[in-house]
């Protein structure tokens, strides 16, 4: 069997600690995950009644077109009816886009450290990839810019960036969309938009008709609690969503995860009571971190990359042995930081603790 030569330089996934190993390996009841920035207050009420009540006869193949979803959102966001892509989590949207846009004797820039699926679906179709390093946790828009050549065929924005939860400006992105030429796709990936709370990030939405190149990112995976389900969606100019559409698989999202999706995005009280909480939390969190004298990255989101005097793996293994699991940054590309997942108030207080004994 002959694989394309990459996969020699690849692995699989493996996601990190799971709840139930490290209740098994510590025997301890309760272990707090915040280390994969999902919701820690679950989803809206609203979905396990309808998923229920509704979500029946599994032995029927889903609507391949997520109809009603695609009704709900797109009427919500004033966009046309065939102007998204849905996926199976935004991850399959990036792979797809990859399969469509990339190949050998291509292309891709992203900053580095990004969220990692950019470059793993796109050294599998062949590209090459231009790594612009962040400017303290920004992207590098002008550093992108200069590497651009005539091979470039997709440019990867993360806006908040994971794992710094840096993100781009208005200003910012107006001025990159009007100089990047009109043949280069640009990806503003928003998974945990619905963060956001500056008067100065972009309603990235509204460039679309201006900028066909621009496919924007959302994600049912973190604000809407549904990262089991797998659903996340592009929205861009209709001639891009058709050819995404053509590449997709048929039935690329169950009939479960399309009425819950459904639901959660009809439910926007639960956002707004996620965000709020969430924030709320995060300003606790951070001045804890400053009465500590720790440094961090500006976060727009429910994550916090923290700068640490000592390795980052030395603070996970010790607060995975207090029972939390976060998410060091050496594996993320930031040595002697960590990535926290903002959770409930009660455990913060913990894990701040725990945080303060250890330091
Ligand atoms: N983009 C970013 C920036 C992410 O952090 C994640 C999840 N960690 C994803 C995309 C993928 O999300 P999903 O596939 O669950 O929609």
């Amino acid at each position: 069997m002959k694989h394309k030569q990459v996969f020699n330089q690849m692995s699989p996934y493996k996601p990190g600690k799971q709840v139930e190993e490290v209740k098994k390996e510590l025997g301890l009841d309760r272990i707090v995950k915040l280390a994969s920035n999902e919701n820690p207050f679950g989803y809206s009420e609203k979905v396990d009644q309808v998923v229920t009540e509704s979500a029946n006869h599994f032995e029927i193949y889903p609507d391949g077109y997520a109809t009603v979803l695609r009704d709900v959102i797109s009427t919500d966001l004033a966009v046309d009816f065939d102007q998204l892509v849905f996926g199976c989590g935004s991850d399959e949207v990036i792979d797809i886009i990859c399969r469509v846009y990339l190949e050998k004797g291509t292309n891709t820039i992203m900053a580095t450290p990004t969220f990692p699926q950019y470059k793993h679906n796109a050294l599998i179709q062949g590209a090459d990839i231009k790594e612009v390093p962040l400017l303290n946790g920004y992207h590098d828009l002008q550093g992108m810019l200069d590497v651009i050549d005539d091979d470039t065929r997709v440019i990867w924005l993360c806006s908040p960036n994971n794992p710094t939860g840096c993100i781009i400006n208005q200003p910012s992105l107006e001025r990159f969309l009007e100089v990047v030429p009109e043949d280069i796709i640009v990806v503003m990936d928003e998974a945990y938009y619905e963060y956001i709370n500056r008067d100065d990030a972009p309603d990235s939405l509204s460039y679309i008709n201006t900028y066909p190149n621009l496919v924007v990112l959302r994600t049912f995976s973190k604000a809407y609690g549904l990262a089991g389900l797998r659903v996340g969606f592009g929205v861009c100019d209709l001639a891009v969503a058709n050819v995404l559409n053509i590449a997709r698989g048929p039935f690329n999202t169950t009939k479960l995860a399309q009425f819950a999706a459904t639901e959660a995005y009809r439910d926007q009280e639960f956002i707004k009571r996620t965000v709020s909480e969430t924030i709320k939390n995060k300003q606790t969190f951070i001045q804890f971190l400053d009465e500590m004298e720790l440094d961090y990255y500006d976060s727009e989101t429910n994550f916090v990359l923290v700068k640490l005097p000592v390795s980052g793996d030395e603070l996970f293994d010790y607060l995975l042995s207090k029972g939390f699991i976060i998410r060091s940054g050496e594996a993320l590309g930031i040595p002697n930081s960590v990535r926290i997942t903002i959770g409930e108030k009660t455990d913060m207080d913990m894990m701040q603790q725990h945080i303060r004994t250890f330091l």
